[in-house]
């Protein structure tokens, strides 16, 4: 056995133990020394029983007096037994766990822990955990003290746990393959950076078996430690080689134009934007290709600036690429970029995977060639822009004279795509923009070798949206609301945060239930359903007819988050809001609030708990994208900001981009490491490391 086994492979674990781990992503021995406790519980003092506290945990050992299987008036199965240790006695209750029986016998010694409580007049412990006092499991490799137990006594690590894996059963596994595979860790960290952090090895065994609080505090930083580490030395390596490629020509910018472009806008730019654009102009004018990320919200206007930088492209002779992250998206910036640029001039062409050939008749009239096919391979005669998805990384797109790549939305596309992008380009200046709201921490790590541009200012006339969270008493009202505002010839989105009912989200709405529930709420009015399970043909039928007033409400999953732009709708109504983090409501949220009407967004809780509500009341407070973000990365950590079918290098397992103190340490340590060794010659368990990271690129 070693790292790389699959864990179906090991005895004991099997195939349909394997399969419930290969869906929590756990696959390898690797992956599951890598599956932290997210918490411990502490049994660490054992008590006699005459001595312990009411309504609190403890640990107890004991005899087993009687064991029996009841079951009740409303079908309820209990399994009861009287426990003693010889100072008193007291029940112990299971639910549903009558298989109990047949493995814990009368007269058997356990240790037991759990909550001590009184049920009635007897001392009660209600699902003790528990653990046979004979057969403790003692762990190899560490000094055993009298009696070792795993489950009950010390610290006891609690996992992320699915259906039929329970922390129990993790531990148990942990516990025996951990040191059968420990001689394979090996400590990746040069001694210095080191310093007095605890071995790897150590590390892995005081995660999952602490002593006590310091020990298991002292692995955590450790391993956050390595976790961030190697992002660091990835961007940054990324980054110097980036500013090695020194070769290239200045863009030369003729500010008398540029101007008038400018000048002849339909709209006056932002001091945002113009400042964003100034960051640019000093990129292009330099001799180290631009590599820019420009942040800011739904609606501040990234698309202007990216075609005033084609256009500065195309005064120097250059093409541009411009890559979006859906057809829908690509379609809606090919008429955009028309718009603003073929009164100068410049033609855009599409290249998408289903549409590649049928929207581009003009081309063909351009080119003035048959083989539309060959036109749009050949670039030299063809658009100056050519905006599509992800079909531009095809090899048969061969594109001379590109001076510009754009990339919409880049956290969707990974390193290697963004490389091969790049290496179309004769001058590869590198221009990418994200909506998502990405806090600095999380921005100079992952995206470290890029530099930050934010456009932080909306153009001038947009009514804020205004956003309440609903508590249940008062949903009758939202609805009659929702009828009054269709009934004023408006549109509204009600969104839903899963298609289907999952057992373990049970009180979530479902779209197709809301959708079944909805109709009857409105009798009268026309609702449509969207969700991702649609085929993209569908879903485009779907959002066409709202947008053409066939549906009044458009009921749907989170998958309208991308590129919908429906001005006539004002109302947001999002069912299971608490499943959301802060900065995903918020991007919803900017689905309405584009017209010149007044917009709303409700949030609907399932849950009236106060934690929850004051979380979703943010919202109400705070329309600014990114501290929004902020507040999520504090509250839940940064898998939320991207949503959960972004999260990709997002996932972070131990670490948490909210700890400042960590991002700054490790990019100083990674920053001298470079320094010294730029391609880390000396240190192959790094490049080793380094290298399985590269291929982890998100979706
Ligand atoms: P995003 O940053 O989300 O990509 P867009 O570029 O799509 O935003 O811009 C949103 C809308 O705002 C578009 O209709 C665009 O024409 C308009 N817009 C952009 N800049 C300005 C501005 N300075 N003043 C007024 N409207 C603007
Ligand atoms: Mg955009």
């Amino acid at each position: 056995m070693n790292l790389d086994t699959p864990l179906r492979h090991i005895p004991g674990i099997g195939y349909l133990h394997g399969r419930r781990l290969a869906e929590i992503n756990l696959l390898t021995v690797n992956d599951l020394i890598n599956h932290f406790p997210f918490r411990y519980d502490d049994f660490s003092e054992i008590v006699p029983i005459n001595e312990a506290q009411l309504n609190t945990k403890v640990t107890l050992k004991g005899e087993i007096w009687s064991i029996k299987n009841i079951f009740t008036r409303y079908g309820k199965k209990l399994t009861q037994a009287v426990f003693n240790d010889g100072t008193n006695s007291i029940n112990l209750t299971w639910f549903n766990s009558t298989y109990l029986t047949k493995s814990i016998k009368v007269g058997d010694r356990l240790q037991i822990s759990g909550k001590l409580t009184k049920y009635g007049s007897k001392l009660s412990i209600i699902m003790p955990v528990w653990e046979r006092l004979e057969s403790g499991i003692s762990i190899k490799g560490q000094v055993v003290r009298e009696e070792k137990y795993l489950h009950t006594g010390g610290l006891i690590s609690v996992y992320p746990e699915t259906e039929g894996i329970s922390s129990k059963w993790l531990r148990t596994k942990i516990s025996q393959i951990l040191p059968k595979v420990s001689l394979f860790i090996e400590d990746p960290l040069p001694g210095d950076i080191k310093g007095k952090m605890l071995d790897l090895k150590d590390s892995y065994q005081k995660i999952h078996f602490p002593e006590n609080y310091p020990d298991a505090d002292k692995a955590r930083e450790r391993l956050a430690f390595d976790e961030i580490f190697i992002i660091q030395l990835q961007t940054l390596k990324v980054k110097s080689e980036w500013s090695r490629v020194k070769s290239i020509e200045a863009l030369s910018i003729n500010r008398p134009e540029l101007e008038k472009y400018i000048k002849s806008l339909p709209f006056q730019l932002t001091g945002a934007q113009l400042k964003v654009l100034e960051e640019i102009i000093s990129d292009l004018k330099s001799q180290t290709p631009m590599n820019r990320l420009v942040q800011g919200e739904v609606g501040s206007g990234k698309t202007v600036v990216a075609a005033i930088t084609a256009y500065i492209s195309h005064l120097n002779g250059l093409k541009t690429l411009y890559m979006a992250p859906t057809e829908i998206l690509a379609f809606q910036h090919h008429a955009t970029f028309q718009k603003l640029l073929a009164p100068v001039g410049i033609n855009t062409g599409l290249y998408t995977g289903s549409k590649k050939f049928t929207k581009i008749k003009d081309l063909r009239l351009k080119t003035g060639k048959k083989n539309i096919k060959s036109s749009i391979t050949n670039l030299q005669s063809s658009p100056d822009i050519i905006i599509g998805t992800h079909a531009l990384l095809s090899d048969k797109l061969v594109a001379d004279d590109v001076g510009l790549v754009i990339i919409d939305e880049q956290q969707r596309f990974g390193v290697e795509q963004r490389s091969i992008l790049r290496s179309k380009a004769k001058i590869p200046h590198f221009l990418t923009m994200t909506a998502t709201p990405i806090p600095r921490t999380v921005a100079l790590t992952l995206y470290g070798d890029l530099d930050l541009s934010i456009i932080d200012e909306l153009p001038k006339g947009r009514i804020p949206v205004k956003t309440h969270v609903v508590p249940s008493k008062k949903r009758k009202d939202a609805y009659k609301f929702i009828q009054q505002r269709v009934d004023a010839g408006e549109q509204v989105y009600i969104i839903t945060p899963l298609i289907e009912i999952s057992e373990t989200l049970l009180t979530v709405k479902a779209a197709k239930d809301e959708f079944e529930t909805l109709q009857k709420v409105f009798p009268k009015l026309k609702l449509g359903l969207l969700h991702g399970c649609l085929k993209p043909k569908e879903k485009d039928q779907v959002l066409n007819d709202f947008k053409d007033k066939r549906f009044d409400i458009l009921v749907s999953t989170s998958v309208v988050e991308v590129g919908v732009d429906v001005p006539n709708a004002t109302i947001m109504v999002i069912e299971g809001a608490e499943r959301f983090g802060l900065a995903q409501l918020h991007q919803l949220r900017g689905r309405v609030g584009r017209g010149s009407k007044q917009s709303y967004c409700l949030l609907f809780p399932t849950t009236e708990e106060s934690q929850i509500v004051s979380r979703l009341k943010n919202l109400e407070r705070i329309s600014d994208g990114m501290k929004l973000s902020e507040i999520d990365l504090k509250i839940r950590g940064s898998g939320e900001i991207f949503g959960k079918r972004q999260s990709g290098r997002l996932d972070l397992k131990i670490a948490s981009f909210a700890d400042i103190d960590l991002i700054e340490k490790t990019r100083a340590a990674a920053q001298k490491l470079l320094a010294e060794d730029a391609t880390l010659a000396n240190y192959p368990r790094l490049k080793v490391k380094l290298s399985s990271f590269e291929q982890v690129a998100p979706d």
